[in-house]
């Protein structure tokens, strides 16, 4: 059965998915996760960026690795963190046009908080476009790849994993969704994250594609 007529929900990851990290976004998250680690554990940025490094490695998130490690308050740090310059981040017109001609609902989901998902689809003129956004903090921040959050997004907006597709940049977010039932498409950026595991995952990618528009063209055209 074709793509367009067996899914009736769209679930995108926001960063890296529908914008590129190109953009310089995650230099700027990543520089405000250092100094944010520098200042509230006193230690230098060199200590500072070791430890996000290898909280990111180890928890999934720098901040679940402050958060069970050093109590640190989620919210506090995801508004630091996200001091952003988003006038960097630019909409894609053809990526836009697919996108609206998809039929059914569609969702963020995403391991950053709400307020950078608003300023984000502010800047790439999707305001309002998703029916739905699940953030870090609808998931008790509980980062994905973990299980438990899709299990909860499906409950949470009454979702039928059989008629729904995933797409995320990190190939092993998708384990959890296809696991759940999810048909998943790995949007393959050009390069690995540090934090991927590309390899051990593949079994669990229905679909990879370097471009989203022109895999959203492709459903949207009957081709897949
Ligand atoms: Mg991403």
């Amino acid at each position: 059965m074709k793509l367009r007529e067996k899914i009736n929900t769209w679930i995108f990851d926001l960063d890296n998915t529908l914008y590129s990290a190109d953009s310089g976004i995650f230099q700027q998250v990543h520089k405000l996760m250092g100094e944010f680690i520098s200042n509230n554990l006193n230690m230098d940025m060199t200590e500072a960026k070791k430890l996000q490094t290898k909280y990111y490695k180890q928890h999934g998130t720098t901040l679940r690795g402050l958060m069970d490690n050093h109590g640190i308050d989620p919210d506090h740090f995801l508004d630091e963190v996200h001091r952003l310059d988003y006038s960097i981040v630019d909409s894609n017109k053809m990526l836009n046009q697919e996108l609206q001609k998809l039929e059914g609902r569609k969702i963020i989901y995403t391991n950053a908080n709400k307020k950078h998902v608003i300023d984000v689809l502010d800047r790439i003129d999707l305001t309002d476009f998703f029916d739905e956004i699940f953030d870090i903090k609808m998931a008790n921040y509980i980062p994905k790849p973990e299980l438990k959050p899709y299990e909860q997004i499906i409950d949470l907006f009454n979702i039928n994993p059989g008629t729904s597709a995933m797409f995320d940049d990190i190939a092993k977010n998708l384990v959890p969704a296809k696991k759940v039932n999810f048909t998943s498409v790995w949007i393959d950026a050009g390069y690995e994250n540090f934090s991927d595991d590309v390899e051990a995952s593949k079994e669990y990618l229905d679909f990879q594609t370097r471009d989203l528009s022109l895999f959203l063209k492709d459903v949207n055209e009957g081709k897949l």
